[in-house]
């Protein structure tokens, strides 16, 4: 089942990547900068936190600047879903374990059907309902058990333009819950591991938990939760992606672990390559060595259109697997930003 959320379609070939806004929307010049920004560096979906009156008048603003779909994420007042489909909304994520009783959630959908608004129905291990709670003892059954009594309620009214999402801290649990429920249902689910902790734990954990699900193919849109910048999560996103091959990237850059050899600031170098390459698009697909010593680096740059490989005080640079110069270490960057330049695209 395909579900589309303006220009994007969740449960094609493509898997959009979404992140979730960090600051409160009625800022909405910072919200408006925040998306562009993040639209360009590869954000296709963004969600955004309606907790009351205020970011509803914010988010009435931002969904008719916005150049990527908007979601708005619902807990607690179901009156906010209304509001934010009535204002246009591209998606509503509402959770089962807090939007309220049949009445409630009847009074949404009936809304979504008129303005024929996808829904997502995001369960999430930190709120289930209270009810299941009491009649189960797995998480892995209540998360399921609640995604069965709110998706009655749309079959009730007749609307499936619904995708679903199962989140837990843990990754274990995420994957054996999204296998469970792809087995279940056939909506297009949202994956990803939830309050995966910072940069580097939450990385590991989005990537073992969406990469494994991805793999098995289960999974048609991911966020991945970091305690970290929007655009770290799309970062990692993105690279979760190429991974596994479900996204090409222009640049491909090798670089070694360091260790005792090492006579350059290989980090450093690394870091602004990554900053020299971001929204550029190049002549060619590259792949770039930058490796540490010697010995390595000639064999990895050989197979890369470019590359170096550090030496006390000066590095070698190779380019299509000749070595084309010998440059101070202080000018490698630089070096290596020339060479960028004639792959440019003008
Ligand atoms: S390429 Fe050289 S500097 Fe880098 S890890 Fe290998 S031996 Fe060490």
């Amino acid at each position: 089942m395909e579900i589309k959320v303006r220009n994007q379609i969740i449960g094609g070939s493509y898997i959009p990547i979404q992140t979730m806004l960090k600051n409160p929307v009625w800022d909405v010049d910072l919200s408006m900068e925040k998306i562009i920004r993040l639209s360009k560096s590869g954000c296709d979906i963004i969600r955004i936190t309606i907790p009351d009156e205020k970011a509803l008048q914010g988010l009435k603003t931002v969904i008719k600047k916005s150049p990527i779909p908007i979601v708005a994420d619902i807990h607690f007042d179901y009156r906010l879903a209304i509001g934010s489909i009535e204002a246009g909304v591209d998606k509503v994520r509402i959770n089962p374990g807090n939007i309220g009783d049949k009445s409630k959630v009847k009074k949404v959908i009936e809304c979504l059907k008129y303005h024929n608004t996808p829904v997502r129905i995001g369960i999430n291990k930190g709120s289930l309902p209270e009810h299941l709670k009491k009649l189960h003892k797995d998480p892995i059954d209540i998360m399921i058990a609640a995604a069965k009594e709110e998706i009655g309620y749309f079959l009730e009214e007749g609307y499936e333009n619904i995708v679903l999402s199962f989140k837990s801290s843990t990754v274990m649990e995420t994957i054996h819950v999204n296998r469970e429920a792809a087995k279940l249902f056939g909506y297009p689910l949202h994956i990803g591991v939830t309050e995966a902790g910072d940069l580097s734990d939450g990385t590991i954990k989005n990537a073992i938990g969406i990469g494994t699900l991805l793999q098995e193919g289960i999974g048609n849109t991911i966020r991945v939760s970091l305690t970290a910048p929007e655009d770290d999560e799309i970062r990692v996103g993105k690279k979760i992606l190429e991974s596994i091959g479900l996204r090409s990237s222009d640049i491909d850059i090798i670089s070694c672990p360091t260790c005792g050899r090492t006579e350059i600031d290989l980090s450093e170098i690394v870091r602004k390559v990554k900053e020299c390459t971001a929204g550029r698009v190049f002549t060619k697909k590259l792949k770039i060595a930058i490796m540490g010593c010697i010995v390595n680096g000639p064999g990895e740059a050989s197979e890369c259109d470019f590359g170096i490989a550090g030496g006390v005080d000066k590095s070698l640079i190779f380019k299509d697997g000749k070595k084309i110069k010998t440059v101070h270490n202080n000018d490698i960057i630089e070096e290596l930003g020339l060479i960028l330049e004639e792959y440019t695209k003008q």
